[in-house]
């Protein structure tokens, strides 16, 4: 008895958190004989859950446990990793908290597969052993290096506001740097971090809203670091690269880590400073899982770590914006074109004006010529004959957003969701035209009669980027003609190559989605146009004009990019109905200020964000009624509990807006509050109630999924 005693030592049991909607951890005893360490917070382990295996964090160590210690499992195996720093793990717990989400759900979804795939654990380190001896992998080529002594007046003043006293103190500082689209902020905030990178530990994360993005960024900063080992992460990197870019940083090897919003939650044991580029854009907002904002999370972080986070955007998001405005946030402004040009001239075209259009007797007037108003066809044709490219802007891919029958009315309807399929021509998703889903991704061939009347003749309604293309093609035969939407990026392994063809001036006239509106740095484009704007202008999300704006903005900042000071600065043309609607007059005048100072009055008056805070409660089910009664009744129970007061407002259920999505009927709950811990207090109330009679977020009784999300971005 007394020699056994002496030979057991204490227990050591850990608590595990998982990838599942659960609120707790579990325990698990440790062997440390067999796993060769001792446990540490942070700690990726394999443990048995249930009848599978699965892979947690440890998030505590002690020598007792609630449960029989005899019972408790035991972890099986530990990742050859160092643990998570403190620094990350406060951070998730702030995530998980805040955003209503367990602690597992939070942290497990940010780690790349390659560290989740256990079978793997054991050839991990000869792998890396295998990487480090291979030196010549393939390397990036710098190029755009602009030197502090090369900044213009306004950015060598920006630069000293960012170098400062303070900065050389380890404190929490937030500034904005608004400055017009080539303006040259990112050649300041460059030259910033290269003050930070002088100490030889230190590490950067450098945030942007799209993988799109990344390759010219990439070249930038070799350019200016061209000896330290930079990370990037985002979805379009392959699982084994994202997992040694993670590691990289995670070990601190990494200094630069350059990724889309996933890549606000890396690892970085000296992390010094923080930069969100176009930190009004709506991708930092994740959609799914833990539905986070990853520049909230990056400020939060910043302000956790004492260090600074600098936000840069031509048009700051309203919040942001505001927060300069008062002094929250230290504001540096940029106002002139780094390279003289001048902004591009707007002009909006009245669609409704019978002048701007072709009429029959028009020479050549054709069908396709209704694609583009008369005005526009002389300014792309005058364009073309300066030896200039154009970009012509629709947010729409695919052919048609319709197909329909004229005799019977019938319209392609998605069979599962509560929208059309979308017509795409041959050569588009495959070889055959098709009509797809953009909701489910449901694939149909195209009828050759109406399913409904047998009639043979079928119609397209409305008109996409194919459409668009062909009507081009069309009426300037003589023009190359580009077309950049997700398809044709697709079919080139990437937007890269499509991108690399308009820097190299392979092309006249490109036609696309948004996707070309954004940050790239084109040099010869002299006309931009913008085709179905008025869509988004009265939409029933109350930040859609706001987004329009900033949109139209940063497409009109791709024109004129490199002119000779004072010359021509480009040209952006707006097909409308409503000229005289706010976005449009403001940008007319291309006044960003004025534009977020009339949008903070309308939204101030009606107590919208940031005036106030809101969370949605999203509830899904086979039926919309049963899925508005679910949250009908929680409204209930919320008045009858006393959470519904003056200070918190709980509107009534509502369909979403895209109401049916694959076979699920979804509606919502908006909660308002003008405070925030009364909201945080009125969530967790929600979250624990629901949870109670649910299984995971799935309720028990009526099989309802439902999901909390903080700060929706859209309504
Ligand atoms: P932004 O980030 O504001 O869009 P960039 O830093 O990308 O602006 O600069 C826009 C263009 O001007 C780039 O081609 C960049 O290389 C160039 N540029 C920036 N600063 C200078 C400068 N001081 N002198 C010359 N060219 C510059
Ligand atoms: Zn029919
Ligand atoms: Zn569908």
């Amino acid at each position: 008895m007394q020699a056994q005693k002496q030979l057991s030592p204490k227990p050591i049991v850990v608590q595990v958190v998982l990838d599942k909607p659960l609120s707790q951890g579990f325990d698990y005893l440790w062997d440390a004989e067999k796993l060769g360490a001792l446990p540490e917070i942070g700690h990726l382990v394999e443990v048995p859950f249930g009848r599978a295996i699965s892979i947690g964090l440890v998030i505590k160590v002690s020598a007792h446990s609630d449960y029989e210690i005899d019972k408790l499992k035991q972890v099986r195996q530990l990742a050859p990793l160092p643990a998570l720093d403190p620094a990350l793990l406060r951070l998730m717990n702030f995530a998980s908290q805040y955003y209503i989400h367990s602690l597992g759900e939070t942290i497990l979804p940010s780690i790349p597969q390659m560290w989740k795939k256990t079978g793997e654990w054991e050839k991990i380190p000869n792998k890396l052993a295998v990487l480090e001896n291979k030196k010549n992998k393939p390397q990036i080529v710098g190029d755009g290096f602009i030197s502090e002594d090369q900044l213009n007046p306004d950015q060598k003043n920006a630069l000293k506001v960012l170098i400062n006293e303070a900065a050389n103190k380890k404190c929490f500082r937030v500034i904005l740097l608004q400055g017009q689209t080539g303006s040259g902020k990112t050649a300041v905030f460059l030259n910033w971090l290269s003050s930070i990178l002088v100490d030889p530990c230190a590490q950067i994360l450098l945030l942007v809203p799209e993988i799109n993005l990344t390759p010219q960024l990439e070249r930038r900063i070799k350019a200016y670091f061209p000896d330290k080992v930079m990370a990037v992460l985002h979805s379009g990197v392959s699982e084994k690269k994202r997992g040694i870019a993670w590691y990289e940083a995670m070990t601190g090897k990494a200094q630069i880590i350059l990724g889309t919003r996933l890549a606000a939650l890396t690892p970085m044991p000296n992390l010094r400073a923080v930069v969100v580029d176009e930190e009004h854009d709506s991708s930092y907002k994740q959609q799914e899982g833990t539905r986070y904002s990853a520049r909230d999370l990056a400020i939060w972080r910043a302000h956790d770590q004492s260090i600074p986070i600098l936000l840069s955007s031509a048009t700051p998001s309203l919040e942001t914006w505001l927060a300069a405005k008062s002094g929250r946030y230290e504001y540096v402004r940029l106002d002139q074109r780094a390279q003289g040009a001048r902004l591009p001239r707007v002009h909006l075209i009245n669609t409704r004006d019978p002048q701007n259009q072709f009429s029959p007797g028009d020479v050549g007037a054709s069908k396709q010529k209704s694609l583009v108003s008369k005005t526009l066809a002389h300014a792309i044709s005058k364009n073309l004959a300066a030896k200039k490219q154009c970009l012509i802007l629709i947010n729409r891919r695919g052919y048609a957003p319709v197909l329909s029958c004229s005799a019977c009315n019938w319209l392609s309807k998605c069979t599962h969701c509560s929208a059309y399929m979308v017509l795409h021509k041959a050569g588009a998703l495959g070889k055959r035209s098709i009509l797809s889903c953009h909701h489910c991704g449901l694939v149909k061939p195209i009828p050759n009669f109406c399913p409904e009347c047998g009639n043979a003749d079928l119609k397209t309604l409305g008109h996409g980027t194919q459409k668009l293309e062909d009507a081009i093609e069309e009426m300037w035969p003589e023009a190359r003609v580009l077309r950049v939407d997700t398809d044709s990026s697709k079919k080139n392994k990437g937007a890269e190559a499509l991108f690399q063809k308009i820097h190299d001036g392979n092309v006249d006239i490109v036609v696309g989605t948004q996707m070309i509106a954004k940050g790239h740095d084109y040099q010869n484009i002299g006309l931009v146009a913008v085709l179905d704007a008025d869509g988004r202008l009265y939409s029933a999300d109350f930040r859609a004009a706001e987004r329009l704006f900033a949109q139209l903005i940063q497409v009109a900042g791709r024109a004129g990019r490199a002119e000779v000071s004072g010359q021509n600065g480009g040209d952006i043309y707006i097909e409308t109905q409503y000229p005289e609607a706010a976005v449009y007059q403001y940008l007319l005048r291309h006044d960003v200020d004025g534009f977020l100072a009339y949008t903070a009055n309308e939204r101030e008056e009606a107590k919208l964000p940031p005036f106030s805070y809101q969370a949605l409660v999203h509830a899904e089910a086979k039926n919309l009624d049963k899925a508005i009664q679910f949250l009908t009744e929680l409204k209930s129970s919320l008045k009858i509990k006393g959470v519904i007061t003056k200070q918190l407002k709980v509107y009534d259920p509502v369909p979403k807006t895209v109401m049916r999505v694959a076979g699920s009927e979804r509606a919502q709950l908006v909660i308002e509050s003008d405070n925030r811990k009364l909201l945080q207090e009125a969530l967790e109330a929600i979250d624990q109630q629901l949870r109670q009679d649910s299984q995971g977020r799935i309720s028990k009784a009526s099989r309802i999924r439902w999901l909390i999300e903080r700060d929706p971005i859209a309504i």
